[in-house]
């Protein structure tokens, strides 16, 4: 296990953007959690939603006076193998589950429980990598209530995934999921929390006329000037960048400059990344006006999702999706798909359209609707500001996790 590296944060960052009841709430959880010390555990330090969630959590909640540590657990390609087909199968994927598979899956997760040895009042694992570590943790940790948040699409879940999973699940004594319909873990208690973004970081901040003119130019040979929509996501099957492409074809029949821009990286523990990168590439390859954009700095996607006309999420399964609300807090509206907790975020013909997530030309004529209409385009990136300032953003998740904190500590 390893500490990431973290930013600093101030919680007094968030009074501009946010309300100061949330504020003095999250002050007098902080208050009642001031003598306990808390550790989140998770696989990777960076790439995907809930690492970008941890590196503001961590911080915030220290300064806050909330003792929080965070740790990475240590593992190869073969655990993260592993783990990616069981993140699939959670999610209605059925590869094959081997017992080498699972050995794998038991080894490296007890040899990473093993290493924890700090006192904690409370330990919080995100996501399925860590689950194999909870036994140990709790014979280690009698008192610490164990939580586990969810970050995946539980809708549909392979049976065999699921009771492979449920093996681990036993010193759960809260699950969290992002909505509703994922709470197919058994747990004495189960809470609905939806993540959030940070809007004091680079990703998310605003960015003044000479920032934004260096980041336009990075993001050269895009053409500002001309139509631009965008998917930012990891090369993943799930965010379906095959289908955004075919949206975006489907709308240069009646825009012909439009650009389409994939932004991606690979996260840390996601094997898949790279193929599916390749493919992306290949595919585009023959349309000048397709850019496929890897590893781009957080200063430079939060210019993009800001420049774009209009974002696409065009995700066959997504557990949250914050790269929408990240488009929404900039004003930019969303197209994107009926599933997981994209409908939390696009209010359908407010501040984008929602689409069938097998409809790739509905995506298209959507897409169109925004961009002849740049009245329609500006009052929907008003209302999306509005909606992700009320709803997603860090201080009201804080509220939500503290107030869990409290109840499985009292
Ligand atoms: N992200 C990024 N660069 C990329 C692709 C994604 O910084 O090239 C970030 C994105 O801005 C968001 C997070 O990774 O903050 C993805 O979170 P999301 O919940 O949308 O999806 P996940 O990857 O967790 O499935």
């Amino acid at each position: 296990m390893h500490p990431p590296s973290l930013p600093d944060r101030s919680i007094e960052a968030y009074a501009t953007v946010t309300g100061t009841d949330r504020l003095e709430r999250l002050r007098e959880l902080a208050e009642i959690l001031s003598d306990v010390r808390i550790l989140h555990v998770n696989s990777t330090a960076s790439g995907g939603g809930v690492a970008e969630l941890l590196r503001s959590i961590v911080p915030v909640c220290n300064d806050l006076d909330v003792d929080t540590d965070w740790l990475v657990m240590d593992a190869d390609d073969d655990f993260f193998e592993v783990t990616k087909a069981v993140h699939n199968g959670l999610q209605g994927d059925s590869e094959p589950l081997t017992d080498e598979m699972k050995a794998t899956y038991r080894e490296v997760t007890v040899a990473n429980a093993t290493e924890i040895d700090g006192e904690y009042d409370l330990v919080l694992a995100h996501d399925p990598q860590p689950l194999g570590m909870l036994e140990r943790l709790e014979e280690r940790l009698p008192d610490a209530p164990i939580v586990w948040r969810c970050h995946v699409d539980l809708t549909d879940p392979v049976a065999e995934y699921l009771a492979f999973v449920s093996e681990y699940t036993d010193p759960i004594d809260h699950a969290i999921v992002s909505r509703s319909a994922y709470a197919a873990i058994d747990a004495p208690e189960t809470s609905i929390v939806y993540p959030s973004i940070d809007p004091v970081t680079a990703k998310n901040r605003s960015l003044d006329r000479t920032e934004l003119a260096a980041e336009r130019d990075h993001l050269d040979p895009l053409l500002f000037d001309a139509p631009v929509v965008s998917q930012v996501s990891r090369f993943d099957p799930w965010k379906d960048q095959f289908g955004t492409l075919e949206a975006y074809r489907a709308a240069k029949s009646a825009v012909p400059d439009l650009q389409l821009a994939l932004a991606g990286g690979m996260a840390g523990d996601d094997p898949e990344g790279l193929e599916l990168y390749e493919q992306v590439a290949d595919e585009a390859v023959d349309d000048p006006n397709v850019h496929v954009l890897t590893d781009l700095p957080d200063m430079t996607i939060n210019a993009l999702q800001r420049l774009s006309d209009v974002v696409v999420q065009k995700s066959l399964r997504e557990g949250f999706g914050l790269v929408v609300s990240e488009a929404l807090w900039k004003r930019t509206p969303v197209v994107g798909s009926t599933v997981g907790g994209i409908p939390l975020q696009v209010e359908d013909g407010r501040n984008g359209y929602l689409v069938d997530p097998d409809d790739a030309v509905g995506a298209g004529d959507r897409i169109v609707d925004l961009l002849e209409d740049d009245e329609r385009r500006r009052s929907f990136g008003d209302n999306a500001r509005e909606h992700v300032r009320e709803q997603f953003l860090l201080p009201r998740q804080l509220v939500d996790l503290l107030e869990i904190f409290v109840d499985a500590l009292e």
